[in-house]
């Protein structure tokens, strides 16, 4: 099993899998793996070098005639088998995604959920490759478009969603027949790996799927080689962008999702306990490390003394604790490094004089001396030009801004760099309506604090949250995973009877 992390004492080694096997490399570098819940090294994970990384992009261009010339129908056939054991095995993929990324056991179940819906999704592939034909584009042509495989694909995917972000993906790209590569966080790579093995089982052939650990080197390796064709990636905005403008460089497509300052507006007419309770699942769920996570709340009018009263002592309450823990609200974060990074920002914010409500700095786990632990904190009266607004904190703060009307609240949502998602609460449906229509990005939610699309739509940020023109899986997952060609066609008896040199007209 290569994701014994939490099964021994000692640390398991982790291993890469290329052309359907798994390995651990004979050298090289390799890194830690934490459990944030005990900040004790769970797991070591072999760093891939240039060769190691070629080795991979070689067994996936193999691979790849035999599967891009396989059925559609088969081809989906395998994804079926791959959603039963998928389902089979969920309770044990949110147990490994649990013990290295520290979210509650339901969460990272309901993140299994959602990569599933996905695989569902491409079990459609045959239907969702039938192309377009039109008969007689002139006499005798006939004229057709058909969508086939790009080639050899890359993931690159961030620590925060280790099953549900792979999953965007790969199912989409495998069933329109690509071959894939993924590289995930060298933070919590187990369920990566996990995949791997269910999907040899759901009997994908050798080196159509394989799974390379690392970080830069390997990343580096994959934006240049020119055996690959298309490149997905989910992270920060700073590396989305250098994703975005090294691989375009080198000839590939590009979908490079960034990081985002998602924002949730409320009205004074909305339901402010109900909304106080869709702002404590979307700010502080996960701990607050989610792309979709709601970070800044913008108070209209009256909403803001009303909405701060009631957040208060819930914020106050959360139960933090280990993710197999009865009773835990929220987990640690996923590593040391982060939760110093996470707690220099609430520093910052008291530094530029928001009012910080809540402070959960010094919260202690019982038992647990050592996790990455941090209480939910909650700032008010928060200005545009503070840091802890600006930037992305990923982690389980959230800041109140007050503005006077709607129009005021489109404003400050859309000056801001990121454009994920956001979501508006009220009763006023022509508010909700002028929300919807101006608001500048890819996600909108009413009444809806996280409003992911579901695997048929797609999903995908505007302005710095997303590089490039295609969002994930849904349509334009499909879009992006195939390469479009149109035919036109004509039998010879019906051909020219000499040469034309004029430009050919149908008719
Ligand atoms: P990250 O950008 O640090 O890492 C993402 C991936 O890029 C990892 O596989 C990592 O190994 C690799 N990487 C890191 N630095 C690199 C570099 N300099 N060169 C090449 N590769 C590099 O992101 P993270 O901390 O793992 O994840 C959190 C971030 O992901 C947040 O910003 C969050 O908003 C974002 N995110 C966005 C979405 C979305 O849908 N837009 C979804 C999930 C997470």
């Amino acid at each position: 099993m290569t994701s014994a992390a939490s099964e021994a004492d000692s640390p398991a080694t982790l291993t890469h899998f290329i052309g359907g096997r798994f390995f651990i490399p004979d050298g090289g570098e390799f890194g830690d793996v934490f459990d944030p819940a005990t900040g004790k090294v769970a797991a070591r994970v072999p760093m891939a070098d240039l060769d190691l990384t070629r080795e991979a992009i070689a067994a996936a261009r193999q691979a790849l005639p035999s599967w891009a010339g396989t059925p559609p129908l088969r081809r989906a056939r395998v994804m079926f088998r791959f959603r039963e054991l998928l389902e089979q095995n969920a309770d044990e993929l949110a147990r490994i995604i649990s013990s290295e990324h520290g979210k509650l056991h339901d969460d990272a179940s309901g993140e299994v959920t959602r990569g599933l819906e996905v695989v569902e999704f491409a079990c459609g592939i045959p239907h969702l490759l039938k192309g377009e034909f039109s008969e007689n584009v002139g006499t005798g042509v006939d004229s057709w478009s058909l969508r086939q495989p790009v080639g050899v694909c890359a993931g690159i995917t961030p620590f925060n969603f280790p099953a549900m972000v792979p999953m965007w993906m790969f199912p989409v790209a495998l069933a329109c027949g690509n071959t894939f590569i993924l590289k995930p966080s060298e933070k919590d790579p187990s369920a990566a790996l996990y995949l791997a093995r269910l999907l040899t089982e759901a009997g994908l052939p050798e080196g159509v799927f394989n799974v390379i650990n690392g970080g830069k080197q390997a990343v580096d390796a994959l934006l240049t080689d020119p055996d690959v064709a298309a490149v997905s990636f989910v992270g920060s905005t700073p590396v989305a962008e250098y994703i975005y403008t090294t691989a375009s460089a080198h000839g590939k497509r590009v979908q490079a999702l960034g990081g985002a300052k998602n924002h949730m507006v409320v009205l004074p007419d909305a339901d402010i306990e109900q909304a106080a309770n869709a702002l404590m699942g979307a700010a502080y769920g996960s701990a607050g490390e989610r792309c979709m996570a709601i970070s800044a709340a913008v108070a209209v009018g009256e909403a803001g003394d009303r909405l701060v009263e009631t957040l208060s002592p819930m914020v106050r309450n959360l139960k933090v604790g280990p993710a197999g823990s009865r009773g835990s609200e929220m987990g640690p974060l996923v590593t040391g490094e982060h939760l110093e990074r996470v707690r220099d920002y609430v520093e910052f914010g008291v530094r530029e004089g928001a009012a910080l409500v809540v402070d959960g700095r010094d919260v202690e786990v019982e038992g647990h001396p050592g996790g990455y632990y941090l209480g939910g904190c909650l700032f008010d009266r928060v200005n545009e030009g503070m840091r802890i607004y600006r930037e992305e904190i990923f982690g389980p703060v959230l800041v109140v801004l007050r503005v006077a009307d709607l129009e005021e609240a489109l404003d400050l949502v859309n000056r801001h760099e990121f454009g994920n998602g956001t979501a508006i609460f009220t009763t006023d449906g022509r508010a909700a309506r002028r929300f919807v229509h101006g608001v500048e990005a890819g996600m909108v939610g009413v009444n809806v604090p996280i409003p992911v699309p579901m695997a048929f739509h797609s999903f995908g940020g505007w302005k710095r949250s997303l590089f490039g023109p295609l969002h994930v899986h849904g349509p334009d997952g499909v879009r992006f995973y195939t390469r479009l060609k149109t035919v036109t066609a004509r039998w010879p008896d019906q051909g020219p009877a000499r040469a034309e040199y004029t430009m050919p007209t149908m008719g």
